[in-house]
């Protein structure tokens, strides 16, 4: 009695499509350059500008942004 049963371990399904928790790479500080002051994170190529009042900005690079404390014009370019 011969009989071919194919065992295969059990796969663990992974959604990659969700990336509500995203690895750390994708997720970089933007300070500014003069006074280091936080000005946003950068998020898959695009800027996430968090200011105070409740205002959220999710902008595409390259990006400007004059800071708020020390007036320095700060720029990102695309990578
Ligand atoms: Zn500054």
């Amino acid at each position: 009695m011969t009989t071919f049963a194919h065992k295969t371990p059990p796969t663990p399904k992974r959604d990659f499509t969700n990336t509500a928790i995203s690895p750390v790479q994708n997720h970089r500080d933007w300070r500014c350059k003069h006074c280091r002051k936080m000005l946003g994170v950068c998020r898959d190529g695009r800027m996430h500008l968090r200011f105070g009042g409740g205002h959220d900005y999710l902008v595409s690079l390259p990006v400007r942004t004059i800071c708020p404390d020390c007036k320095t014009l700060n720029q990102k370019s695309a990578v």
